[in-house]
This record gives structure tokens, C-alpha cells and sequence, in this order.
């Protein structure tokens, strides 16, 4: 049974949203498509030059603006269910002024962060008195998963388990690293996924690039490898998860250095729970791999939230005093880059709970040795 998101849980988020603004002095917040509105309302509409804007007035009523041609696609989304109204446009009219006037009377509006530009400057020039601003509030609500949300993530670490599992039975020498990469893509849908997100399948010296994904580099005996996949599941919520594998023995060095990596993860991990801030997450993980020489060589933070988005609020990195709350949901994905030679990573999704911590992914951590 795939977890979804119910009716009701969609009525409190726009609920919470409406309050938060209430508090914020926010008269209206505009909610073009993406993850912020599919987290609000569920309907995952495509982002368009033509505008789909939910308008979340906090004494009035909510409503989403849709164009004429999408007005069945709302329909058949969660918003039918809820206190939505749908106003639609026809191709002749101004959507942006049509929004402007649901809201005539806010001085201050925010707009989700990730809303197109075009987008924002049509909205500029129909609110003239109002000021408009980035929105916090539905990426503050979205930081505390709820107990669905985190049933839901479970699911998408299961997953994408499944498939690395797999993994070491596509890795042979002779074989591209597109060619494996097309058949763990075909597997993270079968294995439960509605989309696939990303493939990284970095081999050998493409190890040490961290955002390669695939090329025609054919996989040789003696090279690391570097996979890092992830989907959307079917409820809206995403998987990301790294392991690394080698195709018969790796150097020594490479070795000794995947040790610490291991040790590094680990420790970042077992770190995770209530009150201690993002930054020190970062620095478990750092601390061991710097003790080790390796510090230079783990060029990015150590983790990013995941929810509906694979990169979303908390930024698990040096400077970010944020502390852990029960809830929160982050990957702890520390590696090790030597450009010219090779790479590793270690990566899970982790939700801190009120005594400690859920691991979405419990394939092992280990060096995964394929034989050649
Ligand atoms: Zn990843
Ligand atoms: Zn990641």
C-alpha cells in the first residue's frame, strides 16, 4: 500500500499557511506551480509562461487561478476536495491583473521563491502599492515533515534500496556508463517510482566530479564507482541515495581513504537528533575525514533537506546554527574528490525523531566489490 497525502492534510497545510501569513502582516501569498503548491494543494501543475497562481488571502477565501484550458486538470486534482475556488482565464485577459484584484487590499505580498521571473515582474507592475517579497512560510512549514511525510520518505528510501541492490549485477567491464546508467533508470521505475530524477554513474577518474552523471566512458577493471540515484514517488515525495562500488580490487589507498569515508558517514549520522544545529552535523562528518588528511578533498556541505523537492530546507553545512527539531528530513552524503584519479560518496536520508534518528536507507555501507 503507497502512501498519499489525504484530504485532510492538505486542508491543515493551507490552513497553517493562511495563519503563518496572518502572523507575518502577509495580506496574500501567490503560489506559482511546483513543489510549494503540490505541498499546499496537491496539484502538480506544470510551470508555464501562461499563469497557474494560488492566491491564499488570510481573512478570505482561497483561490486558485487557472487558465481555461486547465481548468479540468485542476478538477481532477486534491483542490477539487478542498476550499479552493478555481477562477479561470481565458487566453484574452491579463491573469496577472486578475490576481492583483483578488487581492487589492494587501500591502504586502509574498510570492514563492522558486516562482519564474516573468512571473514576478507582471506582478510587479499590477501591484503598485503593495511590496513583494519572497515567501518563508511554506518552506518553514514544509522543514517539519509530518508523520505521513516521513512514512512517505521511508517508501522512497526503500525504493531506491531496491534498486542499488541491483546495482552490482548491471556493473561489468566493457560496459558504458550510460549503458548502466539507462538500466538503473529503468529500475528506479520499477522499483515504485513515478518519475526518475537524476542517474549519476561516475567511474574511475569521473569519480572525482562529484554532479557527473553519465558518458560513453567504457568501465574498466580496478575502477571505483560512483552511484548516485534518485526518483519521485508516486505520493509526491523523493529518494537520493549514493553508494559506491568497485569492479574487482581498488588500490590500497583508495582503500584506506574509503575507511575514513565510511567512519565520516557513520559519525555524522549517529550525531543526528533534536537540538544540536545543522553545522554540527557538517562538522561530525568533516572532522574525520580532515583528522585523516582528507579534508581538502570533500569539496561540498554535507547534506541538503529532501521532501518533495531532493534539495530543500535544512542546508546541512558550516554556518547554518539552525538546530535539528524532531522532524526534520536531510541526507548526510559526505565523499572524497582527487581529481585525476578517482572519487567516493557515501549517501542516506535521514529524519531526526524526538530521540534520535530513522534511516531511510540500510543498503550497506560498505565498498561494494563486483567481481571482474
Ligand atoms: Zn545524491
Ligand atoms: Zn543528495
Amino acid at each position: 500500500m503507497s502512501t498519499h497525502i489525504t484530504v485532510k492534510e492538505y486542508r491543515r497545510r493551507l490552513k497553517a499557511a493562511a495563519r503563518e501569513a496572518k502572523d507575518a502582516g502577509v495580506g496574500a501569498l501567490l503560489v506559482t506551480p511546483g513543489a510549494d503548491l503540490q505541498y499546499l494543494c496537491g496539484y502538480d501543475a506544470v510551470a508555464l509562461e501562461r499563469l497557474t497562481c494560488l492566491v491564499i488571502t488570510p481573512d478570505g477565501p482561497t483561490r486558485i487561478v487557472v487558465p481555461e484550458l486547465e481548468v479540468l486538470a485542476a478538477q481532477a486534482s486534491p483542490i477539487a476536495d478542498l476550499d479552493v475556488e478555481i477562477v479561470s482565464w481565458t487566453e484574452t485577459e491579463d491573469p496577472h491583473r486578475a490576481v492583483a484584484k483578488l487581492c487589492a487590499k494587501a500591502t504586502r505580498v509574498w510570492v514563492n521563491p522558486q516562482m519564474w521571473a516573468s512571473h514576478v515582474f507582471a506582478f510587479q507592475n499590477q501591484f503598485r502599492l503593495a511590496r513583494l517579497g519572497p515567501d518563508q512560510i511554506v518552506a518553514t512549514l514544509r522543514l517539519r515533515k509530518s508523520k505521513v511525510e516521513v512514512a512517505a520518505l521511508a517508501e522512497a528510501g526503500a525504493a531506491i534500496d531496491r534498486v542499488h541492490a541491483k546495482v552490482p549485477g548491471m556493473l561489468r567491464p566493457g560496459r558504458t556508463e550510460r549503458e548502466v546508467g539507462a538500466q538503473i533508470a529503468e529500475e528506479i521505475l520499477a522499483q515504485g517510482h513515478a518519475t526518475v530524477d537524476f542517474v549519476i554513474v561516475a567511474s574511475g577518474p569521473n569519480g572525482a566530479s562529484p554532479h557527473h552523471e553519465v558518458s560513453d566512458r567504457v568501465i574498466e577493471v580496478g575502477d571505483p564507482i560512483v552511484v548516485d540515484i534518485g526518483g519521485t514517488m508516486p505520493s509526491g515525495y523523493c529518494s537520493d541515495c549514493t553508494r559506491t562500488y568497485a569492479i574487482g580490487q581498488p588500490p590500497d589507498d583508495y582503500l584506506a581513504a574509503y575507511q575514513v569515508l565510511r567512519q565520516a558517514q557513520r559519525a555524522a549520522v549517529e550525531h543526528v537528533r533534536p537540538g544540536v544545529t545543522c553545522a554540527s552535523v557538517d562538522a561530525a562528518a568533516r572532522d574525520v575525514l580532515a583528522d585523516a588528511g582528507l579534508g581538502e578533498a570533500f569539496v561540498h556541505r554535507t547534506g541538503h533537506g529532501i521532501g518533495m523537492s531532493t534539495h530543500e530546507d535544512p542546508y546541512i553545512v558550516a554556518g547554518n546554527d539552525t538546530p535539528v527539531e524532531a522532524g526534520f528530513a536531510f541526507s548526510v552524503e559526505p565523499g572524497f574528490y582527487l581529481p585525476g584519479r578517482y572519487g567516493a560518496r557515501i549517501e542516506d536520508i535521514v529524519v531526526a525523531t524526538e530521540d534520535g534518528v530513522l534511516r531511510c536507507n540500510n543498503e550497506t555501507h560498505d565498498l561494494v566489490i563486483v567481481d571482474d
